[in-house]
């Protein structure tokens, strides 16, 4: 067996422990491993997956593996590579993805086009913010409902189960049909619709539990309901599913996440078999143990022992800061301090805060200190406003139903349709049942509009017609001929600002971007997924993000900041009495550091324009004293004078 993990020697990078080679081995049972960070699950996900496809027990594309984020599946994908060179044909991926790839294959059982768009939270806002607006209600009140919605679809409640008469009630179900009116689906939809597609046709059904002869899941605590539903639908016995996780490691109960799906695996399926793995791999001594004497002030969890061969290493510094320029810099200077003398690389490191607004203090220092870095799940480049507009146009090209990509760009650049103009494709698209595109092609031919509007009106139809006529040259091109032909790209070169400048070279990295694609379905299609998913993920750059999206990496160093009560545990969960959630997301943020972590607070801190004194996170008090060094030692005096000024 080439490749074959379990021949390995301790030191090989590819060596399992017995329990992780017991868990790669077993194919018969409904397996689960449940077990602490860093103990190896993702590693053994995906020696098992090799393990498989060169033990011939199943063809590679008979294998269905599930991960939590598109980067997840990304280095998942990289690692499988090196384990054998068998693994393309594996459908590996994000649930949304996975979800998506089956849609396509049968939107019509679902009433759909095998070429329905993907919406984004973005757009699911704007929809509920118009919806509300017909209604004379309150557009400010759209994100309410936008969560509610979200959170029915995560239960798997489709609009068809409503039976109250609620607003929000009827707000969804307005909802449905007008992104259903759009050829449209959003993410919740992607595993609604398989979930219906699998109901409708039994025979469908039974093709794809017949195809996915394993099924391997990272990250399991964190499914929700609708997930959950998919995948027992695909395979009801257990027969060749394992299943990881961390019960510890459950974060998104908010997003609708159930860990009760992990706690009752054994119900669930038959013939399960749980293996838990003790040995963590990931952190020094002394970094599991600030971490394990935290998470042990949770009441409900499993409980498991979590232990390393390795040595203490250095114990968790705290750090008290001044204030949130003071920790910025702390951090920043800790940085430049690590790789200059222990060659701890900036790709090697990672500053984790509780929430997005965080970063921007970092940011700011890094800068001045001129450390690369980058916002991971922040400014994500595909929400930028011109790389939306120039998808929008190649959506609409790609798809003529899609009514939010029409909206989206019917007067950008500005045109003379207004929305007068707009409400009357409405009104017409509405009445015969056709797409706006359509409605406008319509309104149009009837001559009807006033010269102006209707030579705007033409022209714009023309072009869009033109371009589509062109739709099968390479993505790059087209986005060339939009930026030229639509006068997008001159209008910003005249507006001669700083902003436009930045447009405009994001627009050449869009260009760049786009030389990867054959064709512009397959570009849109990966838009529509790769929200959550970091580019340049190998530049060697200090990664700032969320401790949510932090789950499942590792870094030589971890810097966590704002611990203060009312930042973390942040406000909602401690008016919500969801302390442990916020726990077990401490816990996630120290276990993803190797060598080094940090914690750090501010004794005043500025949030929304006024200043606060939080006082410092209870959580530190709940860190054992044997494993973190709470002394405020001024590391920067001690470095500047060993290595010069670092500034
Ligand atoms: P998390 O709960 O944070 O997702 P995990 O259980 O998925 O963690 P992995 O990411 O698979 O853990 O492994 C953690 C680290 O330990 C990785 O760097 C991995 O390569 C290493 N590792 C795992 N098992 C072994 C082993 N048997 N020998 C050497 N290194 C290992
Ligand atoms: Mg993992």
């Amino acid at each position: 067996m080439p490749a074959n993990a379990l021949e390995k020697k301790e030191n090989d990078a590819d060596y399992l422990n017995p329990e992780q080679q017991e868990a790669v081995v077993t194919l018969d049972k409904a397996l689960l491993v449940l077990s602490g960070a860093g103990t190896g699950k993702t590693k053994v996900l995906t020696a098992k997956i090799a393990y498989i496809i060169d033990h011939g027990y199943a063809y590679p594309s008979q294998i269905l593996a599930v991960t939590f984020s598109n980067r997840a599946a990304g280095e998942m994908k990289e690692r499988l590579r090196r384990l054998t060179d068998r693994s393309d044909a594996v459908w590996l991926g994000t649930f949304h993805s996975i979800c998506a790839r089956i849609l396509r294959q049968h939107a019509d059982l679902v009433g759909m086009s095998r070429d329905f768009t993907i919406i984004d939270a973005d757009d699911q806002q704007r929809i509920v913010r118009q919806i509300l607006k017909e209604a004379n209600a309150d557009p400010k009140a759209a994100p309410g409902f936008f969560s509610k919605i979200s959170r029915w679809k995560d239960k798997g409640i489709t609009v068809a189960d409503m039976h109250d008469s609620s607003p929000e009630a009827r707000i969804y179900k307005i909802y449905q049909e007008r992104i259903r009116s759009y050829d449209s689906a959003d993410f919740g939809d992607l595993l609604l619709y398989a979930i219906e597609v699998f109901k409708k046709s039994p025979e469908v059904l039974r093709q794809y539990r017949e195809k996915f002869k394993y099924i391997l899941v990272d990250e399991y605590q964190d499914t929700n309901m609708s997930q959950y539903i998919w995948l027992r639908m695909l395979c009801p016995t257990g027969q060749g599913i394992c299943c990881v996780g961390d019960d510890d490691q459950a974060i998104y109960s908010w997003r609708g996440a159930e860990v009760g799906n992990i706690l009752r695996f054994e119900k669930d399926f038959q013939n399960t078999k749980i293996i838990r793995l003790e040995r963590n791999y990931r952190s020094k001594g002394h970094i599991l143990g600030a971490a394990s004497s935290l998470i042990a002030h949770n009441r409900q969890r499993l409980g498991k022992t979590v232990w390393t061969e390795d040595d203490q290493g250095e114990k968790v510094t705290v750090k008290r800061a001044f204030n949130g320029f003071d920790e910025a810099m702390f951090a920043a200077e800790k940085i430049e301090f690590l790789r200059r003398r222990y060659g701890v690389k900036y790709g090697e490191t990672a500053i984790l805060v509780r929430a997005g607004y965080q970063t921007r203090e970092f940011e700011e220092r890094l800068t001045a200190f001129g450390l690369p870095y980058r916002v991971v799940g922040g400014l994500k480049f595909y929400d930028r406003q011109e790389i939306k507009d120039i998808v929008a146009y190649m959506r609409l090209i790609c798809q003529p139903n899609d009514g939010l990509a029409f909206e989206r760009i019917i007067n950008v650049p500005r045109r003379g349709i207004g929305a007068a103009a707009v409400a009357k494709f409405h009104a017409v698209a509405e009445e015969k049942n056709i797409s706006l595109y359509r409605a406008a092609e319509e309104v149009f031919s009837t001559g009807e509009l006033r010269p102006s509007l209707q030579t705007a009106l033409g022209e714009f139809i023309n072009l869009t017609e033109s371009v589509r006529a062109k739709k099968n040259l390479r993505p790059a091109e087209i986005a060339k001929i939009i930026l030229t032909e639509t006068g997008y790209q001159e209008a910003l070169y005249r507006e001669q600002t700083m902003e436009a400048q930045a447009r405009i070279e994001n627009l050449r990295e869009l260009l760049i971007a786009l030389e990867e694609f054959e064709t512009l379905g397959e570009f849109i299609e990966h838009v529509g997924l790769v929200a959550d998913s970091a580019r340049h993920s190998t530049e060697e750059v200090v990664s700032l993000m969320t401790l949510h999206s932090a789950k499942g990496l590792e870094f030589e160093a971890v810097f966590l900041a704002g611990w203060e009560d009312g930042v973390f545990p942040h406000n909602l969960s401690l008016r919500d009495d969801n302390l442990e959630e916020e726990r077990r997301l401490a816990y996630v943020g120290i276990t993803r550091a190797r060598k080094y972590a940090f914690i750090s607070y501010a004794e005043n801190r500025r949030i929304y324009n006024q200043w606060q004194s939080n006082p410092p996170s209870r959580f530190l008090s709940e860190l054992s004293s044997d494993h973190v060094d709470f002394a405020e030692r001024e590391y920067a005096e001690e470095d500047v004078l060993r290595f010069g000024s670092v500034r």
